[in-house]
Order: C-alpha cells, then structure tokens, then sequence
C-alpha cells in the first residue's frame, strides 16, 4: 500500500470531533484517518527495516493495512458481521466500499439513529484497534465469542455514557437497536418533561428555526407550546420570522409566548421557558436580571419574566417546538391558539 500524508477522507469527515465519545477514540479516528496509525504496513514504510514484516499478526496472510485490519482481516470480518446483522446493514456494501471513515458513518442516515450510529461505527473501529494491539503487545487473542461480547459492552457502556440508550433496551438493542433508541429516547423524553411539571405549572417550550435557501437569503420560523402541570396542551404557535439567524429566531419566539402569557394567569404560578439554546436561555435570564434590579413594575410581560424560570434543554426533547418553528417558515402569518 501506498503511503501518504493526504487525509484518508475529505475534511467533511471531521464531523468526528463532534461524536459522543471518548476523547481518546476521536484522537485515535484522527490518526486513521490522516493514515498515520501505526499498522505495520505504515511501520514498515517509515522503518525503512528490510526485515520488519508488515504482515497482519493476528491472520498473518495479507499485509496490515488499514483496509485489511479494519474491514477484511479476521477479527474485522467478525465484529463487522455481528454489528451488521443487527444494523441490517448488508455486508456486501461494507466489503465493496472504499474504506472510509465518511463512508463507514454515512451507511446509516435515519436522522433519529444517525448519532447512534456514528458512536457503534467508532467504538467497532476501536474494539479492532485494541484486539489487535492486545495480541501484538501482550499475545492475548480472545476467541470469537469473548470478541464480540466485549464489543458489545463497549457499545452499550458508551451509548449509555452519551444517554443515548438506557440499560433497560439493552437486550432489545442486541437484535434491533433503531427500536431500542426509540424507545429510550421516548422514556427519557417523558422522565424528562414529568419531572418539569413536578415543579412547575406552566411548562413552555419554543424554538426558532431558520432555512437558508441561499448565500443571501433565508427565511425563519418561531413556534412553541405551553402546556400545564397534567401535560395538557393550552397554548400553541407557530409562524415566519424576519429572523436572519437561530438566535433571532429563537428570542423572537421566547418575547413572543413571554407577551402572550401576560396577564392571563395568576403571579403564583410558577413557569419554566425552555429553549435548546443556551445564548437565548442566558439573553433571557439576563434581561430577568436587569428587570429586577432596575426593580421594573411587576405587571404585564415583566410579571411573566419575574415568575419564570429559563432552562436550556437537549435539541432531541424539544422536537415538538423544533416541528413548530419548522413549519412556520412556510407559513404566511402567525397561527396561534389557546385551548
Ligand atoms: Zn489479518
């Protein structure tokens, strides 16, 4: 194999720095993919040691290369096939592409599993990695079954790490893991929005959106829900922005429900404004701040902002504002209603 200092994949593949995963597993997906891992295919280039054998250790029949350890060679084709029955990925499309990592990421592209995906493809790459260098370094060579039960703990230990799947799917993970994130990041959104209502009355959720259909132009869209302390739905909007980026957008929503609530409920209710951004959670607070200390009049929209809590929550449990916001791009004025 050729050896080159040009990146493995485009940069586009960077995303990596990205993934829930160990710190150490983006350093080691970095070196694979600039190929400077050292496989003894990239040693024996740089040796320049007529008698270092680049020959794979634990098959000894092809020459090391990232390909060859990673997709072809034994232990590869073992984790790889486990890993693909329960993705229902066909095998041959992984043997026939062109090893990647932006390849190997990009074989799953359901939006709700991607993220999943990303971290069972890194953490397959790096059981490999660490099989192979316990065998080289320590002449420990587990047999298929001990490989693939400890590849599955990985998996699950760092997908429950990222919350991405609670211990309870875990078994239902092994033969179908899209269902098994479903259904934990169901229960987690339910855990999630109860425990709200525990300490509120009023739980609101917005968002902003925006499309960008060019360079120069885009459109945006707010829209969000208030619902009270039995999760019944008493108030939804949804609507264009003039927004020209996210955080306009998502203020824009966040003004918007704060103007709508004054003075229709009582200023002993407690309400919690959630947003999945932090900057408009921190705007938000800091206008509260400025309110109380300038010791503002508590009536109106200022009654609402001294009686609310903000709180900056996952992107994932606000995909009923996220839907909202969405749709209200393509709308022609803002729809609102009270229930
Ligand atoms: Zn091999």
């Amino acid at each position: 194999m050729a050896l080159t200092t040009s990146p493995l994949v485009n940069s586009s593949c960077l995303i990596f720095w990205k993934f829930r995963i160990p710190p150490k597993v983006k350093f080691f997906l970095w070196k694979l993919e600039h190929q400077v891992l050292p496989t003894k295919v990239f040693l024996a280039g740089r040796l320049h040691n007529s008698n270092f054998s680049p020959f794979c250790s634990w098959c000894s029949t092809h020459e090391e290369s990232l390909r060859h350890l990673f997709l072809e060679c034994t232990l590869a084709e073992w984790c790889w096939n486990e890993i693909c029955s329960m993705w229902s990925i066909r095998r041959d499309s992984l043997v026939q592409m062109d090893f990647s990592l932006i390849n190997l990421f990009g074989l799953v592209q359901e939006a709700e599993v991607k993220e999943t995906w990303h971290s069972v493809a890194s953490a397959t790459l790096w059981s490999i990695w660490i099989f192979r260098n316990d065998f080289v370094f320590n002449n420990r060579k587990p047999k298929k079954d001990g490989v693939l039960s400890i590849l599955k703990t990985r998996v699950h230990k760092w997908l429950e790490v990222n919350g991405s799947l609670s211990k309870s799917w875990e078994n239902l993970f092994n033969v179908n893991p899209v269902g098994a994130i479903r259904l934990s990041f169901k229960q987690q959104c339910v855990v999630f929005w109860e425990s709200l209502r525990r300490k509120y009355d009023l739980i609101v959720a917005i968002d902003g959106a925006v499309s960008k259909k060019s360079a120069s132009t885009s459109h945006a869209g707010i829209g969000g829900v208030i619902k009270n302390k039995d999760g019944a739905l008493i108030y939804v909007f949804s609507g264009p922005s003039s927004a020209s980026h996210a955080f306009e957008a998502e203020k824009e929503a966040c003004m918007h429900v704060v103007n709508s609530m004054a003075g229709k409920f009582p200023n002993t209710f407690k309400i919690v404004i959630c947003s999945d951004s932090v900057e408009t959670i921190k705007y938000m607070e800091d206008l509260k701040y400025e309110a109380v200390i300038n010791n503002n009049g508590r009536h109106g929209c200022m009654e609402v902002l001294f009686q609310s809590d903000f709180r900056a929550i996952n992107r994932r449990v606000n995909f009923e504002a996220d839907g909202l916001a969405k749709s209200g791009i393509a709308k022609a004025q803002l729809e609102e209603e009270w229930t």
